[in-house]
């Protein structure tokens, strides 16, 4: 399959693609720049009335779903020897980056397993060869809003997506600092102005301005960030100017 192909595992494939048939995900892949297929692990429960889950090993509240019906599900979806890096949905695994959404935008895809009930039984991470992933410090219901997430990061920077290609993006994450303040027009709102040296069309002094007040939002929002802030690039008054602003009447 060429490009970048999403496989999410999941009990609730009517909540796919969700968020991803709007805006810029939805009109790449009807672009067919990347493509998505939902499996419902379900499909494989044992019995009648397909079960999936079962009572937690040990005692306690809720449900855990079963590793073997989740393995057959895994197996039937996708080859042994499928590339793609597989991730289970999961508020205990490594918090995903920008720098990891970057990485995979250029890869062959990823394999998705969202959870629900209590979470997983623990097996299916080696027996299957799955990395826990998270999306931030907080316990959602089930992993289908976090697929979608993850999905949505990677999605914008697979090469064609977005307008303006190229890895020169000043964003939050992408340089171990967050954005500077962006302003358009009017030039004056509610007795609020946009900064003079953004209508001065001065592009080093611009690129210094932007520089500095991403620094400053940095130290004070994520004192984490802040201690590994990159030095400047030399050529930063190069950059290409975004959203540039005319010395504008309205
Ligand atoms: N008992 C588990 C939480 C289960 S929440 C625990 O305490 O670790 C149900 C499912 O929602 C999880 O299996 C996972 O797939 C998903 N989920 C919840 N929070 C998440 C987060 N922060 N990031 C990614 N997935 C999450």
């Amino acid at each position: 399959m060429a490009g970048f192909s999403a496989t999410v595992l999941t009990l609730m494939p009517e909540m796919f693609p969700g968020t991803l048939k709007q805006s810029l995900a939805g009109d790449a892949l009807e672009r067919g720049l990347w493509s998505l297929a939902v499996k419902d692990i379900r499909d494989h429960g044992i019995g009648r009335h397909r079960t999936v889950d079962d009572t937690p090993a040990g005692g306690g509240p809720g449900m855990v779903i079963r590793a073997d019906v989740l393995a057959a599900a895994v197996d039937a979806a996708i080859p042994a020897d499928d590339p793609r890096p597989r991730y289970l949905m999961s508020p205990r695994g490594r918090v995903f980056t920008q720098a990891e959404a970057r990485k995979l935008a250029t890869g062959p895809g990823v394999i998705l397993v969202c959870g629900r009930f209590e979470g997983i039984d623990e097996r299916i991470i080696a027996g299957r060869g799955f990395e826990e992933i998270s999306i931030g410090d907080y316990v959602l219901s089930g992993g289908e809003l976090a697929a979608q997430v993850i999905l949505d990061a990677i999605i914008r920077l697979i090469p064609g997506v977005m307008g303006g290609e190229g890895s020169d993006f000043e964003e939050s994450h992408e340089h171990g600092l967050l954005e500077y303040p962006q302003y358009t027009r009017p030039r004056e709102w509610e007795g609020q102005e946009i900064p003079e040296v953004l209508l001065s069309g001065n592009h080093a002094a611009i690129a210094r301005w932007r520089r500095e007040e991403a620094e400053r939002l940095t130290r004070e929002r994520r004192p984490d960030l802040a201690a590994k802030i990159p030095p400047a690039p030399a050529k930063a008054a190069k950059k290409r100017p975004r959203a540039e602003i005319p010395p504008a009447e309205g």
